[in-house]
C-alpha cells in the first residue's frame, strides 16, 4: 500500500497533465501546499518507485503503472462525494474535501459496495467522469464558458470542484451539470450574460465563467 503523500502526488501530477498544464516542481509545490525541496525530494522517489518520468523542462509524466494508481485514487474520492450527497445529503460544495480525507482509506470491498449501492455510476456529482475498476476514464470537456461565443447554445458538463464558495455560487445560479445555457452579451471582458431554458437571464462573472466546462448543445 502507498502512502497518502504518493497517491497524492500521483493524483496532482494527473490533474496538471489533464488540465494540459505541465506537472514541474513549482506547480506541484502549489498545488499540493508544501515546499519545491520536498516535491523535488519526492519525484525522485516516484521515479525510483517507476510510477513518474521526470525531465527538468517537461516535468513529471506518470508511467502507465502511476497513472492506474492515480485512477483507482480518483474513482475512490469521486464515488465517495457522490455517496455523500447521495445517501448522507451533503451538499456538492461540503463533499470535495472529506473526499480529499477518505479516499486514501477506503478498501476494495467498500468501493465496490458504494458503487453497487449507487448504480454503477459514471459521473460525480460536479459533473467529472469516474473511472471505471480497470481504469478507464471518459474524456471530459476542456472548453470553459467564458471562451464560447454570444448566440452559442451550450451544455454545462461539469465545474471545478475545489472551492466550496465557488460552487455555492453556481448553485445559487442555477447553473449545475446537464444546465443548457444560451451565450449572451459580454461586458468588456468582465462579466457575461447566459440564459437558461426558461429565458431567464443570469449575470456571471469572468471568473465563475472559467471555472465551468461547457460542451455544444444542438
Ligand atoms: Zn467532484
Amino acid at each position: 500500500m502507498l502512502s497518502e503523500s504518493v497517491q497524492d502526488y500521483l493524483k496532482a501530477i494527473y490533474s496538471l497533465r489533464h488540465e494540459n498544464e505541465r506537472a514541474t516542481t513549482n506547480a506541484l509545490a502549489a498545488r499540493l501546499n508544501v515546499t519545491a525541496a520536498s516535491v523535488t525530494g519526492m519525484l525522485k522517489k516516484l521515479a525510483e518507485l517507476k510510477l513518474v518520468l521526470y525531465e527538468p523542462y517537461q516535468g513529471a509524466t506518470l508511467t502507465p503503472a502511476g497513472e492506474k494508481i492515480a485512477l483507482e485514487v480518483i474513482r475512490h474520492h469521486r464515488l465517495i462525494e457522490l455517496y455523500l450527497t447521495e445517501a448522507m445529503g451533503y451538499s456538492w460544495d461540503q463533499v470535495h474535501a472529506e473526499a480529499d480525507r477518505l479516499e486514501h482509506a477506503i478498501s476494495e470491498e467498500f468501493e465496490d459496495r458504494i458503487s453497487t449501492l449507487l448504480g454503477h455510476p459514471t459521473v460525480d456529482p460536479h459533473g467529472d467522469p469516474i473511472p471505471t475498476k480497470d481504469g478507464e476514464i471518459a474524456t471530459s470537456s476542456r472548453d470553459t464558458l467564458d471562451t464560447v461565443a454570444e448566440g452559442s447554445r451550450v451544455r454545462i458538463e461539469r465545474v471545478r470542484d475545489e472551492d466550496p464558495a465557488l460552487l455555492r455560487e453556481v448553485a445559487d445560479l442555477g447553473l449545475t451539470p446537464q444546465t443548457v445555457v444560451t451565450i449572451g452579451s459580454r461586458k468588456d471582458g468582465a462579466s457575461l450574460t447566459v440564459y437558461l431554458a426558461d429565458g431567464q437571464s443570469r449575470c456571471i462573472s469572468a471568473r465563475i465563467a472559467r471555472n465551468i466546462f461547457i460542451i455544444d448543445a444542438p
